[in-house]
């Protein structure tokens, strides 16, 4: 059985005291342990803002841009292994490990391009200078520089590639050196992952330290330059807002939190279009990939009345095709969750949501394929329905975080339909289905204030799009309100959280000199 370490102070490091256990979800069988008791977590955060800072900074865009690369690289040179791990530790199908691990080698490789166009600078412009005075010579330039603190990553269990990748880019790219740590269940990838980094020396000293387990004391060592980007439940991001110390330091943080996000069917769409398919592919998608554990998955599925019958009849048919079971097994489209506990939440969840919603799928016995016993935290497709959307509570406020979704009947206008994706209280990510412009339009502009991100289905995208449950780098990720309130990727944009905005005043011949002109600009 392996022992994960740590990586912090430039060295691996295995905790002390009482191991805390890595499962395998299909089987229950221990597979790993790890601990953090013991580490030093201020001599972590010391080292990475030290000698990771220096160096990166050192580095222009270009170079950060590199070391990216090759990061990227070393993930798809070991792409088969990582998979096998993403399976036995993550009850991944290997589908599911690969939008997870192919993600995080994408998202690298995708600033690794960014850094190479941002070319030799080592901080960026923002925006355009500005005449301060009555003559050209008073001038004012916004500048983005790297922040001198160390950024803390704090992953959720569901995405330990992806979820490492899309945050350490930003913030390498930015020139700020990261600790990051995986979830504890999940740890065992990112910690193959860090390995393998370390081996191929592909990062400058102090730039990548590595938390295997529990955060301990770690984020009360952190002051007004360090930035913490978390990624979890409300309740866990709360506790880390609430922190004395990183109030009284402001410490800027970033939440990605939980989101009920919504999937709409305009009236317009008749059954059997390419809208209709695509909205019934990224539904049926996004309940059963990764057993719906992902932040993104459509929770809420909003059709018009008429539309109730026919789309219910539709995704049972979908849903029906998805196979329980063994991940690694031939066929299995759905894998078991990630922990016990997710299985006991994601049960309790369902039966808060069946007290308003009737549900037509997924209750009673189910076949689990290459699975002997009862063993494996595994919970099948589960739809549920409401002809009463605005009647019900739990749906619009408890994530339950599986293969659950709740399809509801609306009346088809606009204005009733963002009325309910708004009681989400601010989401992630909806998509809507239409090729009704003025529907699309009244969507875009009702629902949009509660969204990070939009998915507008149409017909000429059908095959274009992969659906809303797919994060691209290119634009932000993350939501108001409920979902953390939080904002990362998005092309340079995610580079500005760590960097410090500042604003110089001076003459403008002597700023454009030393800071260049626009060349650099984000
Ligand atoms: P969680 O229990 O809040 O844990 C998230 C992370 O926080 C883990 O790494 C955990 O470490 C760490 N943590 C827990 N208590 C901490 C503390 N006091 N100080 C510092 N770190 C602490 O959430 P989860 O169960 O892993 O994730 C599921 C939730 O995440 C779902 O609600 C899902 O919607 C949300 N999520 C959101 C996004 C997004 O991008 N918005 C993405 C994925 C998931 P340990 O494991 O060591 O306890």
């Amino acid at each position: 059985m392996e022992t994960l370490e740590s990586f912090v102070a430039g060295e691996w490091i295995r905790g002390s005291g009482t191991p805390h256990a890595l499962h395998n979800p299909t089987t229950e069988e221990k597979i790993a342990e790890t601990s953090t008791a013991g580490i030093e977590f201020r001599r972590a955060v010391d080292h990475a803002r030290d000698e990771g800072g220096k160096n990166l900074r050192a580095m222009t865009f270009a170079e950060r841009g590199d070391v990216l690369r090759a990061m990227s690289r070393v993930i798809h040179a070991s792409r088969d292994a990582l998979i096998e791990l993403a399976i036995l530790n993550g009850g991944n199908t290997r589908s599911d490990a690969k939008f997870d691990i192919d993600g995080a080698s994408g998202t690298l490789a995708y600033y690794a391009e960014l850094g190479k166009e941002l070319g030799s600078q080592k901080f960026l412009l923002d925006g355009d200078g500005i005449q301060l005075g009555r003559s050209p010579r008073f001038f004012g330039q916004h500048v983005l520089l790297p922040r001198r603190g160390v950024a803390v990553h704090i992953n959720a269990f569901n995405f330990p590639g992806w979820g490492f990748a899309e945050k350490a880019a930003c913030a390498l790219l930015a020139g700020m050196p990261v600790v990051t740590k995986p979830a504890t269940s999940t740890a065992l990838l990112a910690f193959r992952m860090m390995k393998l980094f370390d081996e191929a020396k592909c990062l400058p000293r102090g730039a990548l330290s590595f938390v295997a387990g529990s955060a301990g004391d770690l984020l009360s060592h952190l002051g007004g330059q360090d930035v913490i980007a978390f990624t979890g439940s409300s309740d866990t991001g709360s506790i880390i807002r609430l922190m004395p110390n990183l109030q009284k330091a402001s410490v800027r943080i970033n939440v990605e939190a939980d989101s009920l996000n919504a999937a709409v069917l305009g009236p317009d769409v008749p059954p059997g279009s390419d809208t209709y398919r695509m909205f019934l592919n990224d539904v049926a998608r996004d309940v059963t990939q990764k057993a719906g554990q992902k932040c993104t998955a459509i929770r809420r599925v909003f059709v018009s009345k008429d539309q109730l019958a026919q789309v219910q009849g539709d995704l049972l048919d979908r849903l029906r095709e998805a196979k329980v079971g063994d991940p690694a097994a031939d066929g299995v489209t759905v894998g078991p969750l990630a922990t016990a506990q997710q299985k006991r939440d994601v049960t309790a969840g369902i039966e808060l949501l069946a007290k308003e919603a009737a549900v037509v799928l997924g209750s009673g016995p189910f076949e689990r394929v290459g699975v002997t016993g009862d063993k494996g935290y595994f919970v099948p497709p589960t739809l549920l329905v409401s002809e009463a959307p605005e009647t019900l509570a739990r749906v619009h406020d408890h994530e339950v975080f599986g293969p659950v979704a709740t399809l509801m009947a609306t009346s088809g206008r606009a204005a009733d339909v963002a009325a309910l994706v708004a009681r989400g209280g601010g989401g992630l990510v909806s998509s809507v289905y239409s090729d009704d412009r003025e529907f699309a339009a009244d969507m875009i502009f009702e629902i949009g204030p509660w969204h990070g991100r939009l998915v507008m289905g149409s017909e000429k995208l059908s095959d274009q799009m992969p659906g809303p449950g797919t994060v691209l780098p290119h634009t932000i990720h993350g939501g108001p309100g409920r979902a953390g309130g939080g904002e990362e990727l998005g092309g340079a944009r995610g580079l500005a959280f760590y960097s410090q905005r500042t604003a110089v005043q001076g003459s403008r011949p002597i700023l454009e000199a030393i800071l260049g002109k626009k060349e650099n600009k984000a």
